[in-house]
């Protein structure tokens, strides 16, 4: 491997200051010569299970290109994900329902590793023949993985000549199948990483204006970064959602039982205390109900002070054209975070507003979050999108500008 590429390529990370933005040029697998090579590929097949199915293959058919291309470039393929949070083997998280959809989605021979690496692994690897696969079960029964242990990543390193990394929601942690590897063989981008963090990129670096951020959801304190940054570098910045809350708090308006954590209001204060503050809009109206329940009794709000014992649970009609305005004038979009409690019929107008206006928009368009995903596709409008993000934290965590260690290993 060894120890001294790995070290030369931590120095390289710590030479780059934080707020940096992650690269952009990163190798590629057209860089690499892999015609009829092996190689290890990290993608993130960590999908939701439902009585022992995959209950949603979004994630395996986001890796499918990167796999059908190295089968017709004639290469075996060791394929490896993490699958859940497991502490040691636990049947309950094998990625056997895995091996199983993805027979059905590619006409490869796919094979279940008994394990993550050892002898019979590799005696398994070494057999694979040209376009079979061979899946690795979760990475993460490995307690090495998430440590990024050398040992682990040289037995991972040795089934395979070439490593390709397309786990993007992966990408945020230094663990031993994103990092590790990419020190110890000649690696570069799957096209999923590639497209991910191009599309990112480009909304930091040279978006068409204006350029619109809309930002909701429920994790204020995990998502502030990302308004932080947003009010640098967009023309506006859109807050719905359980995000509102703290902002219309720290203006002095009330907010009944409305869902914010106090420290918030503090960090929404500092936010409104700084530059650029003017760039941010909030809801000047809302949906407000007594319970989050289809059934409550709600009303709609012309203004932004919820009553006492109520609760506001999306953005009001006036706030939703507003944003939609913003977003059909926009000539770049980002979305992250629903506008309210779209789960839930009564409070879903204002998301889906929202998801149409971004849908309909000429702008360039990128919608990431889970939820925020999920909402786009109940509503059947996930290909009007130029382009739908796949990572959850690395997402948020890039746009903030933080490095990703598995992006920083693989630049040019
Ligand atoms: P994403 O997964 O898209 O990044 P988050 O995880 O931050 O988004 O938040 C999504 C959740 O936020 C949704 O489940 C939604 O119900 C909730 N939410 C949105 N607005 C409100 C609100 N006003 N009050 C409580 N929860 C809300
Ligand atoms: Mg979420």
């Amino acid at each position: 491997m060894g120890a001294a590429e790995t070290e030369s390529a931590t120095a390289f990370s710590a030479k780059r200051t934080a707020g940096e933005p992650t690269p952009t040029r990163l190798r590629t697998i057209d860089d690499l010569d892999l015609a009829g090579r092996r190689v290890l590929l990290r993608a993130d097949l960590n999908v939701p299970l439902k009585d022992g199915r995959v209950a949603d293959d979004a994630r395996i058919l986001a890796s499918l290109p990167t796999i059908e291309e190295l089968r017709h470039r004639g290469c075996a393929i060791v394929l490896v994900s993490h699958l859940g949070r497991p502490h040691g083997v636990d049947a309950a998280l094998s990625l056997r329902p895995v091996a199983e959809r993805l027979r059905q989605l590619t006409d490869a021979p796919v094979t279940l590793a008994p394990a993550v690496v050892g002898d019979d692994v590799q005696r398994l690897a070494e057999g694979l023949r040209p376009g079979e696969i061979l899946l690795l079960e979760n990475v993460r029964f490995e307690p090495g993985e998430t440590t990024n242990d050398s040992r682990l990543a040289d037995s991972l390193a040795a089934l395979a000549d070439y490593y390709v990394n397309d786990a993007f929601g992966a990408a945020h942690r230094a663990h031993a199948s994103t990092v590790g590897t990419a020190d110890r063989l000649p690696s570069a981008a799957g096209r999923l990483m590639e497209r991910e963090v191009g599309a990112l990129s480009a909304i930091l670096e040279h978006p068409a204006r204006p350029l619109v951020a809309v930002l909701g959801g429920a994790k204020v304190a995990d998502k502030i970064g990302v308004v932080r940054r947003f009010l640098e570098i967009a023309d506006s910045v859109l807050v719905g959602g359980a995000m509102a809350f703290p902002f219309l708090a720290a203006e002095g308006h009330r907010t009944g039982a409305s869902r914010h954590a106090s420290e918030d209001v503090a960090i929404a204060a500092s936010v409104l205390g700084a530059s650029h503050a003017e760039r941010l809009e909030l809801p000047d109206d809302l949906v407000v109900a007594q319970s989050a329940s289809a059934d409550a009794s709600r009303q709609t709000l012309e203004s932004v002070d919820v009553p006492d014992g109520w609760l506001g649970l999306d953005i009001g009609p006036h706030t939703a054209e507003r944003y939609a305005e913003r977003i059909a004038g926009a000539g770049s979009v980002f979305w992250n975070g629903p506008m309210g409690v779209f789960e839930i019929g009564p409070f879903a107008a204002g998301t889906g507003a929202v998801a149409e206006a971004v849908a309909a928009s000429a702008a360039i368009t990128v919608v990431g979050g889970g939820e925020t995903v999920s909402a786009v596709r109940r509503l059947g409008l996930e290909r009007r999108v130029d382009h739908v993000s796949t990572g959850g934290g690395a997402t948020l965590e890039l746009l903030e500008g933080r490095i990703l260690p598995g992006v920083e290993v693989l630049a040019q």
